[in-house]
């Protein structure tokens, strides 16, 4: 522990036969590192191990002398396969000791749900001697808390929703306590590629300061991630928060880890607007994007699917001379899908959306990529830009999505002159 470093940073461990073999996503160890962020704690390990006492405990062993906190999950059921709790007391040179509290939570759980209890479950009120069981209010699998090697072990269920309980009662206080120094800020932007948000904040990114900046991509959705890890830093952090969103311009739309379609719908409720999609070649991911947030409906209408051309014409009324003339995929198609939509709906604003997902349908002068997207607002006011997209079949139509969403934000705002991402003929 001589590094005061150390302090603020943890590791993972997953356990588990079916992530090594790769038929389940290991989750938890995402969704746990970035709880840790959060809290200010950074985590500098991830490992996976399969069912295996030996080597449950050699990751112990190994990830206690890396890091003050180590978070494992999966292992802690009651069937033979489950060695957490062995392998545990093992890397402790420990033996396993029954926990009448354990034993406790045990009846009663298996009281209230009317179920007659399984002699196997038994293992579960089962702890090193050292070590202290913890509470498992969504399941019969007691996690278990130990310090080795100075360092602090919390062992979680596998199961998601008997862990996140658990991982938020246990390790908030914890962490807190380990990151009462630290200061983190989430700053997030659309329609400005990685590397040219790199470029303008490329001294601010220096892995030497004293106050550091990362940045992360997806699909259009670049998040900035500022820290320091100390309190007296305080003052640089304010300077270095201010550079970065000056540097972003126009292009930063939150400065918190919002997602664009929850900013988007804070904007619509902030106007009073209202909003409705017509969708092609994103086929609902507009509408699912807006609807996965809580409260949509206080601003989102609902929408169109129309995948086909005469679907777009006898739904939204886009004029046969229009497809026929410049064909789904343009300016005039989308304006007519979004105009048609929005008379529909009765909503201030509209999307449109109609473009070439691929892998097949490009031509010489429409590849594949290539989107139009129209924005509808007022009685009279319109914007159609095109965009090449990049990317495959599934990262056009989300980049396709994102993109109409930062139209509208630029729009409302009355932002110009800041093109946007794969926008066609002009490069940001
Ligand atoms: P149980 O009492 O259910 O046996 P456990 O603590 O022994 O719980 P595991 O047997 O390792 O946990 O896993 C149980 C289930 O939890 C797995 O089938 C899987 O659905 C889920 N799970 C385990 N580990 C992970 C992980 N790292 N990411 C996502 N899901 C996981
Ligand atoms: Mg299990």
């Amino acid at each position: 522990m001589d590094n005061p470093d150390r302090l603020l940073q943890a590791t993972v461990l997953a356990i588990g036969d079916e992530l090594i073999l790769g038929q389940r996503l290991d989750t938890n160890s995402q969704w746990i590192s970035e709880q840790l962020l959060l809290l200010g704690v950074r985590v500098v390990e991830h490992m996976t191990v399969a069912d295996d006492a030996r080597q449950i405990a050699g990751a112990l062993a190994h990830l206690s002398q890396v890091a003050p906190l180590l978070v494992t999950t999966g292992g802690l059921g009651p069937t033979l396969d489950d060695l957490t709790r062995q392998a545990l007391a093992s890397a402790l040179g420990e033996s396993l000791v029954e926990d009448t509290q354990a034993m406790e939570w045990l009846d009663a759980w298996f009281e209230t749900s009317k179920l007659p209890m399984p002699e196997s479950n038994r293992v579960q009120t089962l702890r090193p001697a050292s070590a202290r069981v913890l509470p498992n209010t969504h399941g019969t699998a007691p996690g278990l808390a130990a310090t080795l090697n100075q360092c602090e072990i919390f062992c979680l269920p596998g199961p998601p929703s008997e862990m996140r309980p658990m991982f938020e009662r246990e390790l908030h206080k914890i962490c807190k306590a380990y990151s009462s120094q630290v200061r983190v800020a989430t700053l997030k932007t659309v329609g400005l590629a990685e590397a040219r948000i790199a470029t303008k904040l490329a001294g601010l990114m220096r892995r030497e300061n004293r106050v550091l900046v990362g940045t992360t991509a997806s699909d259009g959705i670049i998040s900035i991630r500022i820290r320091c890890e100390k309190r007296s830093d305080e003052s640089l952090f304010e300077e270095t928060f201010d550079q970065v969103r000056q540097k972003l311009g126009t292009y930063l739309y939150a400065e918190s880890d919002a997602s664009l379609p929850e900013h988007i719908l804070g904007l619509l409720r902030e106007h009073h607007a209202t909003i409705t999609t017509a969708e092609s070649c994103t086929g609902g991911m507009l509408s699912a994007s807006l609807t996965d947030c809580p409260g949509a409906s206080d601003s989102y209408a609902g929408g169109w699917v129309t995948y086909t051309n005469s679907m777009k014409m006898s739904q939204l009324g886009v004029p046969e001379r229009v497809i026929e003339e410049h064909g789904a995929v343009s300016a005039q198609c989308v304006e007519h899908m979004a105009r048609g939509a929005q008379a529909r709906a009765g909503t201030s604003h509209a999307l449109a959306v109609s473009g070439i997902a691929g892998p097949d349908g490009g031509t010489a002068d429409k590849p594949v990529g290539t989107v139009w997207i129209a924005h509808a607002w007022e009685s009279d006011r319109m914007d159609a830009r095109c965009f090449r997209f990049t990317g495959d079949r599934a990262q056009v139509r989300t980049r396709a999505t994102t993109a109409a969403l930062a139209m509208l934000r630029q729009n409302m705002l009355g932002i110009k002159d800041a093109p946007l991402l794969w926008q066609f003929n002009a490069s940001p």
